[in-house]
């Protein structure tokens, strides 16, 4: 039987300017490792077959992160674009071939191995599964001059994590949708499915480590989690 392969694509390429620092968020570094190290490790020690990095510092990527920590699993290092979707259909352009794709922040470095393995067991039963946490503040939505408009209830809101885990072909044809049609407000790969209804959305229990870089904040307790964790 042909071994169904799985691809990774992991993004570092944005621009990361609120984190306030010089050099780029996904480079920042985290426990004397750049950031991108740690997504990159989890992936390459994982039933991932193989990763996509998207950056647009490849000679840096390859030579100080690649080659020394030995990520033989990656295939391609591509350039990424303007928006977040724009990398991610970068990366999925070299993972042709596979039949199930994970997208991941590279700036959550905090992935675990089980989040990553049960991504993978979940894609086989839905074709669009993605990570989350259920939210633990209330949320309210916010008009003109800060006033609140409204306030869902609680217990349906679950914040949106990566991996999200999909059917290549199936994603392929959703991106293909919303880049013709570019609509605005694209966050995550869900919403390119939600956009045009290829499939329900499936969510799979993340974690609340798998903090996603953003602010100075971050920095501090994603080191934290990090030395706990003796993930150096
Ligand atoms: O900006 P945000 O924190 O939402 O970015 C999430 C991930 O997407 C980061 O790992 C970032 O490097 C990546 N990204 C990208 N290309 C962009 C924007 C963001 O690869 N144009």
């Amino acid at each position: 039987m042909k071994k169904e392969i799985i691809a990774a694509v992991v993004l570092a390429g944005g621009s990361g300017t609120r984190l306030g620092t010089s050099c780029k968020k996904q480079y920042v570094s985290l426990n004397g490792k750049p950031m991108i190290y740690y997504a990159l490790k989890a992936f390459q020690e994982s039933s991932v077959d193989r990763m996509i990095l998207v950056s647009n510092e490849p000679e840096y990527c390859r030579t100080e992160i690649i080659d020394k920590y030995r990520f033989h699993k990656t295939t391609d290092i591509v350039p990424g674009g303007a928006e977040r979707y724009d990398s991610v259909y970068a990366g999925l352009l070299a993972a042709k071939g596979c039949e199930y794709v994970l997208v991941h922040d590279g700036a959550r470095p905090l992935v675990s191995a089980e989040t990553i393995e049960a991504s993978i067991e979940a894609v086989r039963r839905h074709p669009a599964c993605v990570t989350g946490v259920p939210a633990k503040d209330t949320i309210k939505i916010v008009g003109e001059e800060n006033f609140a408009e409204s306030t869902p209830d609680r217990t349906k809101l679950w914040q949106i994590q990566t991996p999200q885990a999909f059917s290549y072909p199936l994603l392929m044809k959703a991106y293909h949708t919303v880049l013709n049609e570019q609509p605005k407000g694209i966050t995550d790969d869900a919403m390119i499915i939600e956009y045009g209804r290829y499939a329900k959305i499936k969510i799979i229990p993340g974690s609340y480590k798998n903090i996603k870089i953003t602010t100075p904040e971050d920095l501090i307790i994603a080191e934290a989690f990090l030395r706990e964790a003796g993930r150096k």
